[in-house]
């Protein structure tokens, strides 16, 4: 269905605090009124007119820079101008800037069978009135919270708001509709459709702003040495007596550099080799945890987090498992991170290949990291 949206960002926002009009701050550094736009416009809002203040134009337009769709209107939208061809329009208060896709989906599915469609929350705290003998309490059994973006069928609302009476403003658009006897269908509301009012308002969606902007990004790594004389291989940080050892310029732990590289490549930032090039000597025989702490201090630089890596040792010998726990202990130390998120497993290729003919090692890796952006 093809649908435009009105925004409401024309409130003078005394409740939220002094300065600046709540539409207009900054929600973990967006203007609150650009995540409303941004949503509705990626939910395929077409020609959405936002309303604003007169002398707020300014601020509108900076707040909007480099989104295309919109255009700003003063004192009131127009909507018999709306983007021709348009069969519904969403009206939304920009102090609600969580709104997503889904939320205008359920809405719009529900104008097949009725000319307006609301969000609305059940009430669940008890009611109570306050009056001159103190309050008594008000059943809430069928009573909702109205939430926005309300739709509408264009052509209804049109009409509705024709037979409003000119001496009353309406609390919603809604209630124009209900007025004129169109039918007005509930879709489930959202506690994140929650309106910015009061301050504190303001704390809480920042928290829930910041974390709904952080992203989860998973890197790969494989590594392989090839064996050479020697008594011990380094594994995950953990020296094995073995009869072999794993040759390389570092101390060829496969299992480190594996896991490295799934960090670097989670976060974008190549490979290990482009940091610690194989060529320079000062790396020479270093002990790899060394490069680990350094892919995790590249994913911290991004104000990131490591979730939790699973490694695989591919290898006939030496046998792993006496020492994954070791191993696992030892990773979840260097990443400093609790012990079930660190995996370490070990397979065998069953005698194929340079593994399976013991020629050298393998280790394959995953990271899972969540990041600001
Ligand atoms: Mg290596």
């Amino acid at each position: 269905m093809k649908f435009s949206a009105v925004i409401v960002a024309a409130g003078k926002g005394a409740r939220a605090g002094a300065g600046t009009p709540k539409q207009w701050r900054s929600l973990a550094g967006r203007p609150v009124a650009r995540w409303s736009l941004e949503a509705l416009l990626a939910a395929g809002a077409r020609g959405v007119v936002v309303v604003v203040s007169p002398g707020d134009e300014a601020r509108a337009r900076a707040a909007f820079a480099g989104l295309e769709g919109w255009t700003l209107a003063t004192g009131g939208a127009d909507l018999a101008a709306l983007d021709g061809g348009t069969e519904a329009v969403l009206i939304h208060d920009a102090a609600r800037p969580f709104v997503q896709s889904g939320h205008v989906e359920a809405l719009l599915a529900a104008l097949a069978d009725a000319p307006g469609a609301v969000p609305a929350l059940a009430v669940s705290d008890t009611l109570k009135r306050d009056g001159v003998d103190g309050l008594s309490t008000t059943p809430r059994e069928g009573l909702f919270r109205a939430q926005t973006p309300q739709a509408f069928r264009l052509a209804a609302l049109l009409e509705a708001y024709a037979a409003w009476p000119a001496d009353e403003t309406p609390t919603d658009d809604a209630a124009v509709l209900e007025r004129a006897g169109g039918r007005v269908a509930r879709t489930p509301g959202d506690p994140m459709l929650m309106k910015l009012t009061y301050a504190e308002d303001f704390a809480m969606a920042e928290r829930l702003a910041v974390s709904a902007a952080r992203i989860t990004r998973t890197g790969f790594g494989y590594d392989a040495h090839r064996f050479g004389p020697g008594q011990s291989v380094w594994l995950c940080g953990v020296e094995i007596a073995h009869d072999k050892t794993l040759v390389g310029h570092s101390d060829a732990d496969a299992g480190l550099h594996a896991l490295t590289d799934a960090l670097l490549g989670a976060v974008g930032e190549g490979d290990i080799g482009d940091h610690f090039p194989p060529s320079d000597p000062q790396w020479r025989g270093v002990s790899s945890d060394r490069f680990l702490r350094h892919a995790l201090d590249l994913v911290r630089a991004k104000g990131g987090q490591v979730v939790n890596v699973d490694v695989t040792l591919i290898c006939e010998r030496p046998r792993i498992k006496p020492h994954r726990e070791v191993m696992r202990a030892r990773l979840a130390e260097i990443l400093q991170l609790p012990l079930d998120r660190v995996s370490v497993k070990a397979t065998t290729t069953e005698g194929m290949g340079f593994t399976g003919r013991e020629e050298g090692l393998a280790a394959q890796a995953v990271a899972t990291v969540e990041t600001a952006g």
